[in-house]
C-alpha cells in the first residue's frame, strides 16, 4: 500500500526465508524471537525487526518509526499483488475491461505490466489513503 517491495513468506523454513533475505537484500519483519537469535541475523549480515505489538496498526507504527517512513512515502505507486511499479492508464485504454459503473466514474487508472491488474481511486482507495495519513498522524500512540 505504501509503495515498499515487500513479500509475505509463509513457509515455515526459516533459513529459507532468511536466504532470501540475503539474496534479496530485504529486511525480514517478524514475531519470532528464534529468528533473532539465527547468526545471519544477530551477526547483522540480514537486518530484521522484532515486532512488538500483535495489532496491525501499532505494528505499522512501529515500521513507520523504525525506517522513517512518514515523509517517504509513495502510496500505490506498486502492484499489491507482486509488487511491480504501477503504470498510468487513460480511460480509452481500459474500455472493455471492467465493470460500467466504475468505467463511467473513474477517469484515470493504474495497470500492472506484470499481472495486469488494474486500480483506479475508488472508495476503497480513500479508505486506504485516509487510514495511513492517521497512522502517520499519530505515530506515538
Ligand atoms: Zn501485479
Amino acid at each position: 500500500m505504501m509503495g515498499y517491495d515487500s513479500v509475505f513468506f509463509s513457509g515455515a523454513d526459516d533459513s529459507a526465508m532468511v536466504k532470501q533475505a540475503l539474496a534479496e537484500g530485504r529486511v525480514i519483519l517478524t514475531r519470532d524471537t528464534g529468528i533473532m537469535r539465527r547468526r545471519a541475523v544477530s551477526s547483522g549480515r540480514v537486518k530484521a525487526i522484532l515486532i512488538e505489538s500483535e495489532e496491525p496498526q501499532r505494528q505499522m507504527r512501529q515500521l513507520m518509526r523504525a525506517f522513517d517512513l512518514k515523509t517517504q512515502t509513495r502510496p500505490f505507486t506498486l502492484c499489491l499483488e507482486c509488487n511491480t511499479p504501477l503504470e498510468s492508464r487513460s480511460r480509452e485504454e481500459m474500455a472493455g475491461r471492467l465493470p460500467p459503473y466504475v468505467y463511467r466514474t473513474q477517469a484515470q487508472y493504474m495497470e500492472c505490466p506484470g499481472c495486469h491488474r488494474v486500480y483506479w481511486r475508488g472508495t476503497h482507495w480513500a479508505a486506504m489513503v485516509r487510514k495511513l495519513e492517521k497512522l502517520a498522524d499519530n505515530l506515538n500512540e
